[in-house]
């Protein structure tokens, strides 16, 4: 589950690690309100107005109806108010946007953490995730810090630094040291960057990462290391032990038939193909997929249906695959392992029914428990549906109704 800039920042917060404040308003009313309060407690008079939306890239960013940016610094709290209507209620396209970009419902207002000093700011990358070749957490981070990190990454790949974490004893204190020597720094910034490290692998394995992103770390001119933005993504198999994390859950930045399957309790993902596929269990949907697309045609979706297949989810099934206007045909192919294969038939016929007419050709296989009654039942229900006994017949029929 991925959270906004300002959740993310209120969880590495709630750690110790060290941020750029600020305040959420999804009203341009609110702004001055906040940037008085942000004030009283940070004492900075200039404010960073920051859209909060699912993508990276908002800084160079720009919102279609009025043309700011996605990021906008605002010279005092005069200037706030026009800032926020800039971005606020407007669509954000960035790099990582389609190209109707994204509604920002939220701004943070942030406090200004470039202010000058005895050194000038510097901006360092600094992401925590699972290297699954290695099996371990591992920190990357490097100095060039603020830009698109892939760039860094194709462009010097030497200046990007890996820290593997041993899960046995934790991350340790040569680790924490060696990064922030790694970092060119030294004196107390140095000191404050063991902190901060420390501090973010903790509040890593405290909510149950998937990634931490924070890009940029921001060393400030007076020495301080802290956490200018924040992409964090949260493992949605850790939710149910963080009620509150799960609560930050933003529905308007996911897709909305995801959604919808998600509380029908299939797991889904939709594709840009033209075979919409009903299927039990993650293995089989991907073999499904592949078959699909060797027949020559291209799956619409993943969905994964789980082991209950009876009328009323086969028929919330369609109803979620039918939505997608690409889709030219729906194959389901179910394994009766603990779910017997009969039942699965008499869901599939009822679900059928209830369309009425159903717009599509379907080609049903299922395999297992009492296939046979199974496919017994479908031929013997009068209706339009294509049942195979193989894979490979289920395949062939595919591109057979496609052609
Ligand atoms: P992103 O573009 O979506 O990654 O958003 P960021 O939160 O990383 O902000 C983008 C850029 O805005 C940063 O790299 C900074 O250069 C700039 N920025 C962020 N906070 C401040 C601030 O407090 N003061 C100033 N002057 N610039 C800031
Ligand atoms: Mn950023």
């Amino acid at each position: 589950m991925n959270l906004h800039e300002y959740q993310g920042k209120s969880i590495l917060k709630s750690f110790g690690v060290a941020i750029q404040e600020g305040k959420v308003v999804d009203k341009v009313e609110d702004a001055v309100a906040a940037c008085k309060e942000l004030t009283e407690e940070t004492g900075t008079e200039w404010y960073v107005v920051k859209a909060q939306i699912h993508a990276g890239g908002r800084g160079k960013g720009t919102v279609t109806e009025t043309g700011s940016h996605g990021v906008v610094l605002a010279k005092g709290i005069d200037k706030v108010e026009d800032t926020v209507s800039g971005i606020l209620g407007g669509h954000l396209v960035t790099a990582q946007t389609s190209a109707t970009g994204k509604k920002v419902n939220k701004v943070l207002i942030a406090q200004d953490v470039y202010y000058p000093g005895d050194s000038e700011p510097e901006e360092y990358y600094m992401s925590v995730l699972l290297d699954r070749e290695s099996g371990r957490n591992t920190i990357m981070y490097s100095t060039e810090g603020g830009m698109d990190i892939e760039t860094v990454a194709h462009d010097t790949p030497h200046l990007i630094f890996k820290e593997e974490i041993d899960p046995r004893v934790g991350i340790q204190g040569f680790q924490l040291r060696k990064i922030a020597f790694n970092l060119g720094l030294s004196g107390q910034a140095f000191k404050q960057m063991t902190k901060f490290v420390a501090k973010l692998y903790s509040a890593y394995e405290g909510c149950d990462a998937a990634m931490f992103e924070i890009n940029p770390v921001l060393k400030t001119s007076d020495d301080k290391i802290i956490a200018v933005d924040s992409k964090v993504t949260l493992d949605g198999n850790g939710l149910f032990r963080h009620p509150d994390y799960a609560a930050m859950r933003d529905k308007t930045e996911e897709d909305p038939t995801e959604v919808e399957a998600d509380e029908a309790g299939l797991n889904f993902v939709k594709l840009d193909g033209n075979v919409g596929c009903m299927v039990n269990g993650a293995g089989l949907a991907m073999a499904t997929m592949d078959i699909i697309k060797l027949s020559g045609g291209s799956p619409a979706n993943f969905l994964d249906v789980g082991g209950t297949a009876d009328a009323e989810r086969v028929e919330k099934a369609f109803g979620i695959i039918l939505k997608d206007p690409n889709v030219k045909a729906i194959l389901i192919n179910i394994f009766g392992g603990i779910v017997r294969c009969d039942r699965v038939a008499q869901g599939v016929v009822d679900a059928y029914k209830a369309f009425g007419k159903f717009p599509v050709p379907l080609i049903v296989r299922l395999q297992g428990t009492n296939a046979v009654e199974a496919k017994q039942l479908i031929d013997d229900s009068g209706l339009d549906v294509i049942s195979v006994v193989l894979l490979q017949e289920a395949a062939d029929k595919v591109s057979e109704v496609l052609a």
